[in-house]
């Protein structure tokens, strides 16, 4: 039977394949019927995932910080001790030769029997001891089915279909070296940094599916329209051919973009467009000179903090991969954001900064950097000596006042100093700009446009604040909406303010990829746009095609208006012909 899935779509065209699911926890196990050759693997597997956790909590028993309750040190033996029981250990055995079934099977079975034996005590006190027994089953299953997923996976996942609970944007650098066709998620939203690293792929996608999980098994055959963000699995056969004819003709009207790769960006009237790319990792590169991009207009440079081993990048590494990208792009103008961590770009090593009721009103951005200075100044280090290898800029995020931009420039001229010191180069004229993403700047913006060279709007995370919505929280994705007034009136004031004092503004938000608002934000007076780079062709070619004179009318009846109907109307219009 065929059924049919709503989620966010990615972009990223169509992709056919067979699904491969991943992620599964117990409850969504299914039962594989094996060869009898295949039991003794079988129960290997179960016995390596038990010595497995049983290491792991020795570990943890043995590493017990200082100050931790005494229980614990109790609790973990305990849970030790559990394994060792045979109503774990052996009797998930018994169940994988008696019904020649997977071990995962097995010991979901035997979950099921000790959580009834439990449910059916007297004593309150034993019965709710069946949560610890299920946490120590939880961590044999992580183990059983492991955690590590092999991102480099071989040509047997060739492209396939990744299904999945959810995928952290560390994840989905990874998923750049997969082989992967496309992939679907249960959770997220739309201006997750999930959601932009993903975009950023350009492979179909759809995210915040529900519960695609459950409903897709292993090899069942999934359509993903990446566009309408919806998922088919089991297509019929006239569905599955039409959409390989949309398949096909999506390939093709890119083919027909490749065109304008080289040519110049310039209006229908002549105005000169620069076009930025956004990467994560220095070899996005290769996609921003493929496209041909004026430059890089932001290097989300947390990308190197957040490997999934807890450790993060030293002055060397850190120097290399600006080193790269700096020499890679040669004259053209590379802009380094620094470190933007907090909330959803969390390493492990700052997980105790990471503990917060409300992250994205926490410690993110410059004011993780500002509050870690050893961290903030290897970091200026590494970008001010690779600096004299390239044209680097360096930008500081969430900025919310002068002030707070102030100290930041200040721990830049200090660590210059140390350099001139030390008789090491940079580049004395290297370009200091800020991030405009959080309200208060964008209100107050003449005290940050006199202490900078240039600005970048970041329209992600300005919607978030100005709006009150989580960008991470799919239950208020619905109030997202970047025509609302507050919004346009709030770009208009920035790009003026920018204007009126000569200071280079650019945007960097997801905003400025998307091609439905691109004659809009050229009314407005953006004259510079930065993007992930399989966007650029798109907004590229909308330029190519419009009168930016002939904008003006319109563009201001929609500054004006405060009727959400009305400016929807009038952005239609705006983008006719496109
Ligand atoms: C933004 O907030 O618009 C932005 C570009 O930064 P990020 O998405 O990395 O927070
Ligand atoms: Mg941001």
């Amino acid at each position: 039977m065929s059924i049919v899935l709503h989620g966010f779509g990615l972009g990223g065209g169509i992709a056919i394949g067979k699904a491969y699911v991943l992620n599964k926890d117990l409850n969504d196990v299914a039962e594989l019927s094996l060869d009898e050759t295949e039991l003794e693997h079988e129960i290997k597997r179960f016995e390596d995932a038990l010595i497995e956790t049983r290491k792991e909590l020795e570990h943890l028993r043995n590493t017990i910080p200082s100050g931790a309750p005494a229980e614990l040190g109790a609790f973990l033996s305990l849970s030790i001790m559990m394994i060792n029981d045979s109503q774990i250990s052996k009797a998930p055995i018994e169940l994988i030769k008696e019904y020649s079934c997977n071990a995962e099977w097995a010991l979901k079975k035997q979950t099921e029997v000790l959580s009834r034996q439990f449910d059916e005590m007297e004593d309150e006190y034993l019965k709710e001891r069946k949560n610890d027994v299920v946490q120590v089953i939880e961590r044999i299953f992580k183990n059983l089915s492991g955690n590590d997923f092999d991102w480099e996976c071989g040509g047997k996942l060739e492209k396939g279909i990744l299904v999945t609970k959810d995928l952290s944007p560390v994840d989905l650098v990874h998923f750049k070296e997969s082989k992967f066709a496309g992939f679907v998620t249960d959770f997220g939203s739309m201006t997750s940094h999930t959601a932009i690293v993903g975009r950023n792929l350009d492979i179909p996608a759809a995210v915040g599916v529900g519960n695609a999980t459950q409903l897709i098994y292993d090899d069942e055959l999934i359509i993903i329209d990446g566009q309408q963000g919806v998922v088919i699995i089991n297509p019929d056969s006239l569905v599955l051919n039409e959409y390989k004819k949309l398949k096909k003709s999506f390939q093709d009207s890119r083919q027909k973009l490749r065109a304008i790769r080289k040519s110049e960006t310039v209006s229908v009237d002549g105005v000169k467009v620069d076009l930025f790319a956004n990467i994560e990792v220095p070899s996005d590169v290769e996609d921003v000179k493929y496209n041909n991009a004026d430059g890089v207009g932001l290097f989300r440079s947390e990308f190197l903090f957040l490997s999934n081993d807890g450790h993060f990048a030293t002055e060397e590494q850190q120097f290399d991969a600006y080193c790269e990208v700096a020499k890679a792009m040669k004259k053209n103008p590379v802009t380094i954001r620094t470190a933007d961590l907090g909330a959803d770009k969390n390493p492990a090593w700052n997980l105790a900064h990471g503990k917060s009721d409300n992250p994205a009103l926490g410690l993110t951005g410059i004011r993780l950097s500002l509050a870690e200075q050893s961290f903030f100044k290897t970091q200026l280090r590494a970008i001010l000596r690779a600096s004299n290898y390239g044209t680097l800029q360096v930008m500081f995020p969430m900025i919310s006042s002068a002030w707070e931009l102030k100290q930041a420039i200040h721990q830049l001229d200090l660590v210059k100093e140390e350099l001139r010191e030390e008789g090491i180069p940079f580049d004395e004229d290297m370009k200091v700009g800020s991030m405009i993403e959080v309200p208060a700047a964008a209100l107050s913006i003449k005290g940050i446009l006199d202490l900078v060279d240039f600005i970048s709007i970041g329209t992600n995370d300005l919607i978030q604040y100005l709006l009150a919505i989580d960008r991470c929280d799919e239950s208020v994705n619905y109030l997202y909406d970047p025509l609302h007034p507050s919004v346009i009136k709030l770009l208009n004031h920035i790009i003026k303010s920018a204007d009126k004092e000569n200071v280079p503004v650019s945007m960097c938000g997801e905003l400025a990829g998307n091609m439905k608002l691109t004659r809009l934000l050229l009314g407005i007076g953006l004259r510079k746009f930065s993007m992930y780079s399989s966007n650029l062709l798109h907004v590229k070619n909308v330029i190519m095609n419009t009168n930016i004179s002939e904008l003006e009318t319109l563009v201001a009846k929609i500054v004006k208006s405060e009727n959400r109907e009305k400016i929807y109307e009038l952005v239609e219009k705006l983008n006719e012909g496109i």
